[in-house]
C-alpha cells in the first residue's frame, strides 16, 4: 500500500524557526578543525576550588542526592543561597518558599518566561542578548523588544529614553543581564534605579540574570535590581554557580522571588527537569559558603587575564570594550579595516589560529552588531598570551 502522503511540513515548530544550531557549534569545531585557540564559547580551562569538587564525590559516596532530591532543591543549598544574598546584598528571602534551585541559569530562564509570559505580550530585552532569551521568549509565544545598548564613552550604554520609549500596553516584563554578556557592562546604580522606577510606574515584572554577579572589576559593582525600591515584590533574580565557581557542567542554578513567583516558576520547572544534580547541589551548597577570600581571588585572577587579552587585543589594532564585569571583552573590527564581524570570525581561525564569536548573532538588528566581536579571557595566562601574538599578526603594520 502507498505510504499516505501528507503536506511537507518542517519539523521543528515555527516558533522556534530559525533557532536550528547556534554559532558556537560551528565555532567550536571550526576551533577544533584549524587546531586554532577557541576564544569563542565561554568555558573555563580549569576547574574551580578542590574542596568544592571533593564535597561532590563525599556526597556521591555517602549517598547524598543520589535518588530524586525535593522539587524545590536540598534544603542545605536554599538555606545557602538565602543566607548568600542576606550576607552580600541584605536581601531576606525565606529558604522555604522564596527560593528555587533549577538546572542551571538556563532552566531558570526557561521557566520563569514559560511562567510569566502569554501568547501575544512582549518582553523587553537588552540587545545584544545571550542567545536562550530570544529562543524561550519564543517558546513562551511572546514578542521580543529589543532595547540596544550603544557605544558610549567607552562602554556599551543603557539609553533609558529607549527603554521608556518601548514600554507599550503589552509589556509583561523587562530581561534584564548585568553583569552583561557579551558586551561586559555593569548597570549602575543610576541605570538601575531608573529602570526600576520604569517596572513600579508601569507595573511589569522583571527577570534579572545575574550569574556574573561575582566577576566585576575596578570600581564596578553588582547590585540586585531587587534590592530597589518596589522591586521586591516584581522581581526573579537568576543565578548560577557555573560561572562563580568555575563548574560550568554542573547546571546548578536558582532564583530567588516572592513565593507568589516562585510558585509560578516552580508550576513549569516540574515539568522541564523536575529536579537534577542531586549531589552538586550539596557541593554548592558548600561553595556559596565560601569566605570572601575566595571570590576576592577570583576576580584578581579574571583581572589579570582581563589585562593580557584586552592589551593584546588593542596591540593587534582591536578598539577595546574593557569590561567592568563577566568573562568577555567586545571589540571593534573597524579599526582593522574590517566591517563584517561574521565573515571575520569564520576566517579569523585560518588568518590566525584564534577563535571568536561575531555580536551580531546576539542581535536581532544583526547590522547594529555586525563591527563586533566577541572574546572571553576565561582561559589560562599562557594561553591568553599566545592567542595574543597570534592576533598580533593581524595589525596593519604588522
Ligand atoms: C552562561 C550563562 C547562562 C547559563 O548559565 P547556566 O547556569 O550554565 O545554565 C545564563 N545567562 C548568561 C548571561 C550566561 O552567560
Amino acid at each position: 500500500m502507498a505510504a499516505m502522503t501528507r503536506p511537507l511540513r518542517p519539523l521543528l515548530n515555527r516558533r522556534l524557526a530559525g533557532f536550528g544550531t547556534t554559532i558556537f557549534a560551528e565555532m567550536s569545531a571550526l576551533a577544533v578543525r584549524t587546531g586554532s585557540i577557541n576564544l569563542g564559547q565561554g568555558f573555563p580551562d580549569t576547574d574551580g576550588p578542590e574542596e568544592i569538587r571533593e564535597a561532590a564525590v563525599r556526597a556521591l559516596r555517602d549517598g547524598r542526592g543520589n535518588q530524586y532530591p525535593p522539587g524545590p532543591g536540598i534544603p542545605e543549598l536554599r538555606t545557602a543561597v538565602a543566607e548568600h544574598q542576606q550576607r552580600r546584598y541584605g536581601l531576606a528571602y525565606d529558604p522555604d518558599t522564596e527560593v528555587l534551585v533549577t538546572a542551571g541559569a538556563t532552566e531558570a530562564i526557561a521557566a520563569s518566561l514559560l511562567a510569566l509570559v502569554e501568547p501575544g505580550d512582549e518582553v523587553i530585552a537588552l540587545e545584544p542578548y545571550y542567545d536562550s532569551y530570544a529562543a524561550c521568549i519564543a517558546m513562551a509565544g511572546g514578542t521580543r523588544v529589543p532595547v540596544t545598548l550603544r557605544p558610549r564613552d567607552g562602554r556599551f550604554t543603557l539609553d533609558l529614553d529607549e527603554l521608556r520609549a518601548a514600554v507599550t500596553d503589552r509589556t509583561r516584563l523587562i530581561l534584564l543581564n548585568t553583569p552583561h554578556n557579551p558586551t561586559g557592562t555593569v548597570l549602575s546604580r543610576d541605570e538601575l534605579a531608573a529602570v526600576a522606577a520604569l517596572a513600579v510606574e508601569r507595573d511589569l515584572l522583571v527577570v534579572t540574570d545575574e550569574v556574573y554577579e561575582h566577576l566585576v572589576f575596578g570600581t564596578a559593582e553588582h547590585l540586585p535590581i531587587a534590592g530597589f525600591p518596589g522591586m521586591r515584590e516584581r522581581t526573579v533574580t537568576i543565578s548560577s554557580a557555573g560561572k562563580t565557581y568555575s563548574y560550568t557542567g554542573w547546571k546548578i542554578g536558582w532564583i530567588t522571588a516572592t513565593p507568589e513567583l516562585v510558585g509560578a516558576v516552580r508550576s513549569v520547572k516540574q515539568y522541564l527537569t523536575y529536579v537534577s544534580g542531586g549531589p552538586l547541589q550539596y557541593a554548592v551548597a558548600e561553595a556559596l559558603r565560601l569566605p570572601e577570600a575566595f571570590y576576592e581571588g577570583v576576580r584578581a585572577d579574571l583581572r589579570a587575564k582581563r589585562e593580557v587579552l584586552c592589551q593584546g587585543l588593542a596591540q593587534a589594532g582591536f578598539g577595546v570594550y574593557a569590561p567592568a564585569g563577566t568573562y568577555f571583552v567586545t571589540t571593534d573590527i573597524r579599526p582593522l579595516g574590517e566591517t563584517d564581524g561574521v565573515a571575520f570570525c569564520r576566517a579569523l581561525p585560518e588568518r590566525c589560529g584564534v577563535v571568536a564569536i561575531p555580536n551580531a548573532v546576539f542581535y536581532d538588528h544583526r547590522h547594529q552588531g555586525a563591527p563586533f566581536v566577541r572574546f572571553t579571557f576565561c582561559k589560562r595566562t599562557e594561553i591568553l598570551q599566545e592567542a595574543a601574538a597570534r592576533l598580533k599578526g593581524l595589525a596593519p603594520n604588522a
